[in-house]
């Protein structure tokens, strides 16, 4: 029996876990609050060591027959499900507005349409997995993508829907059964995201949706023999954890995970465009791991660049995430609100200056005001370390060979930003140590392409073939053209 469901303003959600396609109440529960306003959203399932064990024995039997479909019978069912969200996608938007303060707008308009890609595009994509053939003299390679098995995906709280169905989408298109665990600070859209799947009529056990908290629920899923795969994103301490444990069973993970990413404006960067996609940064209270969070600009357009932004940060619309017109809503957790402003405050008790924000913003206890410091130096613990808020570094360069050794200058390496002249900003870009960065733009991420970080910032990459390599195992079946014989002799 399934616990009473949530009102959360307005749309109905249960507060359990799904289970070998059933609700699952837990004895123990955890409370909600939303980032908004503090107020209970309510108390939800806390996974136990039984619904652990229970999501993966469920998605161990699902397996032989949903890895025996082709991915073409598959398709119609992630088609399905895509559509089910598609039903869902007000209730998406509204609850996860509400459990992790992301924009309702972006939701609408981005996250809901994404989500939706995320099973759609995997699910086709996986259609050309063919088997490839090595034609050799000796023997025939049947080269095949097999589902790996049981895999375990581990989501942050920053945008639950969008990075859960990233990973789910080509998971289950490849053949695989999912345990997913959402982020305790914002579980609620993936307990919709169940019933999407259960409408779509995806068979029992094939997604299984297991909430709690990461030191518990999350630690007893990644170190199960059982499964197969991990694919988490989240903090780099707790991919070590991950690591760890998934390692003691030689269990592979694909991390994805923070980021320092440099946001260099050369000296013939079109500084306008620049300062209006600098003040981009602070899109989702700066909790995006790709953002670039330290400013790198060329010491003779600094002061320009500086009031071409500032002129954009005053013009951000700060508040609640519900209105149409908010640009930056609340910082997720308390616990969050008091790590940005420690960072903030030991920043400016070195040195650093406030170029602008620096504290609080009125409009509610979560909302923390976009903020810029400059002189820091490489060194520093603001420069050095991903702070996941509205929190900004600038410092300055006198060329290149500069740029780019403050741009390598962390142990992160995830993205970047580079604005300057088209060809002079490619030849940059290129010299920066990350996964990926974008020259005169940002974001700009399609399904096909390669999504990971260097370094700190991840192992592996997802995104187009990248995720099926991950999800899959690689075998060889070997034909030999001529009749073999064997010999000790044979070389
Ligand atoms: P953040 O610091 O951004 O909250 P975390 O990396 O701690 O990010 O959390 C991301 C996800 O990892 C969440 O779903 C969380 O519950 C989970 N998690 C945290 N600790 C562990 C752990 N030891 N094992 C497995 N999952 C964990």
């Amino acid at each position: 029996m399934g616990s009473p469901l949530l009102n959360v303003a307005g749309v109905e959600v249960s507060p359990d876990h799904y289970i070998d396609g059933r609700r699952v109440a837990s004895a123990q529960t955890f409370e909600l609050f939303s980032p908004i306003d503090q107020r209970l959203l309510g108390h939800v399932a806390e996974g136990l060591d039984e619904h652990v064990d229970a999501a993966i024995r469920a998605a161990e039997r699902a397996f032989p027959a949903w890895s025996a479909l082709s991915a073409a019978e598959r398709k119609p069912l992630l088609d399905r499900f895509a559509e089910e969200i598609g039903k869902r996608a007000e209730a998406l938007c509204v609850v996860e507005s509400n459990d992790a303060g992301v924009l309702l707008s972006r939701m609408r308009h981005g996250v809901v349409p994404r989500a939706m890609l995320n099973l759609t595009w995997f699910a086709e994509h996986a259609l050309t997995l063919q088997d490839r053939t090595i034609d050799t003299p000796q023997a025939q390679h049947l080269v095949r993508h097999d589902p790996a098995g049981v895999v375990v995906i581990i989501t942050p709280w920053n945008s639950p829907l969008l990075l859960s169905t990233w990973k789910l989408g080509p998971a289950l298109a490849a053949g695989n059964c999912c345990v997913l665990k959402p982020p305790e600070w914002a579980p609620l859209t993936c307990s919709l995201l169940a019933d999407a799947a259960h409408a779509a009529g995806l068979p029992p056990g094939v997604f299984n949706v297991v909430q709690g908290s990461g030191k518990t629920t999350g630690a007893k899923l990644v170190s199960d023999p059982r499964i197969a795969r991990v694919s988490f994103t989240g903090s780099v301490p707790t991919a070590r954890w991950i690591a760890q444990a998934a390692g003691a069973n030689l269990v592979p993970c694909s991390l994805e995970l923070g980021g320092k990413s440099p946001f260099i404006v050369l000296e013939d960067a079109d500084l306008d465009n620049a300062a209006a996609t600098g003040a981009l940064m602070y899109r989702n209270a700066g909790q995006v791991c790709l953002a670039g969070t330290r400013f790198l600009v060329h010491e003779r357009i600094a002061p320009r660049f500086i009031e071409a932004m500032r002129g954009y940060v005053d013009r951000l619309n700060i508040g609640d995430p519900r209105e149409e017109s908010t640009e930056v809503g609340p910082v997720i957790h308390p616990r969050q609100v008091e790590r940005v402003k420690a960072f903030v405050d030991r920043a400016v008790a070195g040195g650093a200056r406030v170029l602008w924000g620096g504290a609080m913003h009125p409009f509610g206890a979560q909302y923390v005001q976009p903020t810029m410091l400059t002189d820091v130096g490489q060194q520093d613990e603001i420069v050095q370390n991903e702070v996941f808020g509205p929190v900004l570094t600038l410092q300055t360069f006198t060329d290149d060979d500069e740029a780019v050794q403050l741009a390598n200058g962390t142990d992160y390496g995830l993205g970047g930003v580079c604005y300057g002249e088209t060809a002079h900003a490619t030849a940059v870009a290129q010299r920066v140590r990350t996964g990926f960065i974008w020259v005169n733009s940002f974001g700009i991420r399609d399904l096909a392409a390669p999504f990971g970080g260097i370094k700190r910032s991840g192992v592996g990459r997802e995104g187009g073939d990248w995720s099926f390599e991950f999800f899959c195992d690689v075998k060889d079946v070997v034909v030999p053209k001529k009749p073999f014989r064997a010999s000790f002799s044979q070389r």
